[in-house]
């Protein structure tokens, strides 16, 4: 059980992070207690779509200057624009190795994806299978959309999604119109109703014969539209090519939408990530749990698990990605916050009635989502103040940034965990240096 890098926590950050670090050949593992943030997401790259003081933002990187200004502990302060581009970069080129190809606007600029509701959120890589509509011109080429969802289908109402688009100026010209459609074998699955969810649909479209079924019944309820709306309702893996095929027995351009969790869209990502750490020869420890560490002269030796009891696990540098709240990765006590596994230290705590706006829906962002763990430049964290040299942390468990108000949830989490791997790397090559040095010394002195 001695890996050159161990990671704790199976989502974006933590998966970026083990790819990187398999990818250069360190033997790593991944530790994942249970699902990520990434079963609840859009499944689209979000890198910064509002400043800290609340002003918009169109084109995400020229923007990290005005970012350092107003939060110089901000993550993407510490590393920096280029840093970041690098990692984004990086992650689009390696997803797209993997079969799923996430694409920005060619103009540097961000676009907005729409959501179940009709509302649009603003966003950096899309899904191939995501219609990109352009912050300039919101209905660009549209004259006559189609929001279609599946009969008995409850995550996803269309007439709501409708009613919200139709009030705003850009569509004004624009026809909406709505469908349900069909599923071959409803009534089997209408008998649970618990077993009528995107996956579960995703299960029946994947035959050939329903898909058929499901696409000349699309044709008769649609008749002509420019765009055909879906929710996400097509499987991880082959869900694009279930698209693809859809479109051709329907003539439509086909788009799918997020729905309520569990999101497609987002468990094709890690779905996707999964395989591809796994075919990299990577461990991946899914349902074990973190309890605790033993450290050594300001470094982290050896962490046991839950499933592993007095066995340790070994490495030479350890990444923290266990997440927020969410997933467990902070931990709010009556008093205080606190990362629950090594204790480390926290950014600023402030008494508990300053932990939220009074409002929900405040425009401001909502203090204790920029709480977590504090690091320095290089992601340490610190226990007492001591700076434990080989322990790193990425993502979401990460102090000053707030994910949803700032639209920065997978751009930290990527640009983080990647950079994290890069020094990771570099130290492992350092110390095959020094061995190989060492060894080439005692040869000589033999000699
Ligand atoms: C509802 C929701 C929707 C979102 N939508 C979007 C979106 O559309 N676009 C976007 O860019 N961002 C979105 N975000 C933000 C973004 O998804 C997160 O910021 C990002 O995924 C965080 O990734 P992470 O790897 O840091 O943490 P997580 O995804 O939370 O993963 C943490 C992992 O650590 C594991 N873990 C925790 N404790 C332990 C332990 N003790 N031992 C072992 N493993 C442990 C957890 O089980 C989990 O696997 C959304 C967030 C939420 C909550």
């Amino acid at each position: 059980m001695k890996f050159d890098s161990i990671i704790i926590g199976g989502g974006v950050a933590g998966l970026s992070c083990a790819i990187r670090c398999a990818e250069a050949g360190l033997k790593t593992a991944v530790i994942a207690a249970g699902q990520s943030a990434l079963h609840f997401s859009s499944g689209s790259v979000d890198v910064l779509s509002r400043l800290p003081n609340g002003e918009a933002v169109n084109a995400p990187f020229p923007a990290f200057e005005e970012l350092k200004s107003q939060c110089p502990s901000h993550p993407y302060s510490k590393l920096g624009e280029l840093q970041c581009r690098e990692a984004i970069n990086w992650y689009q080129d390696m997803m797209e190795h993997c079969g799923v190809y996430l694409t920005a606007q060619p103009d540097e600029q961000n676009h907005y994806r729409v959501t179940p509701m009709g509302t649009f959120r603003s966003t950096w890589l899309s899904q191939q299978t995501v219609h990109q509509f352009p912050q300039h011109q919101l209905a660009e080429g549209l004259a006559e959309i189609a929001l279609v969802t599946v009969d008995g289908f409850r995550d996803f109402q269309p007439q709501l999604a409708a009613d919200n688009l139709s009030k705003l100026q850009a569509f004004a010209g624009v026809k909406i119109k709505t469908a349900a459609v069909e599923l071959p074998d409803f009534e089997n699955m209408q008998r649970n109703p618990c077993e009528f969810r995107s996956i579960d649909i995703s299960r029946v479209l994947r035959d050939e014969t329903k898909l058929h079924a499901f696409a000349k019944s699309m044709i008769q309820q649609v008749g002509k539209a420019d765009l055909v709306v879906l929710p996400a309702i097509f499987g991880n893996g082959d869900g694009a090519a279930t698209i693809k095929l859809l479109e051709g027995l329907t003539d439509f351009k086909i788009c799918e939408l997020p729905t309520m969790p569990p999101s497609l869209l987002g468990i094709r990502l890690e779905e996707a990530m999964k395989s591809h750490y796994k075919r990299l020869g990577g461990l991946l420890l899914s349902g074990d749990e973190v309890l605790k560490g033993e450290f050594n002269n300001g470094c982290l030796e050896k962490i046991f698990t839950r499933n592993h009891e007095d066995i340790p696990l070994v490495a030479d540098s350890f990444l923290l990605a266990s997440g927020s709240f969410f997933s467990k990765g902070l931990s709010a006590q009556r008093h205080a916050v606190c990362e629950p596994i090594f204790g480390l230290d926290m950014a600023d705590s402030t008494h508990r009635d300053h932990w939220y706006q009074p409002q929900f829906f405040s425009p401001q962002s909502h203090p204790f989502m920029k709480m977590g763990v504090e690091c320095n430049k290089q992601l340490n964290p610190t226990i007492n103040q001591q700076v434990i040299k080989n322990l790193y942390c990425a993502g979401a468990i990460l102090a000053h940034y707030d994910p949803v108000q700032e639209g920065s949830g997978s751009g930290v989490a990527i640009s983080t965990g990647y950079y994290v791997a890069q020094q990771m790397i570099t130290a492992h090559q350092h110390k095959h240096e020094h061995v190989t040095e060492t060894q080439a010394k005692q040869e000589r002195t033999i000699a």
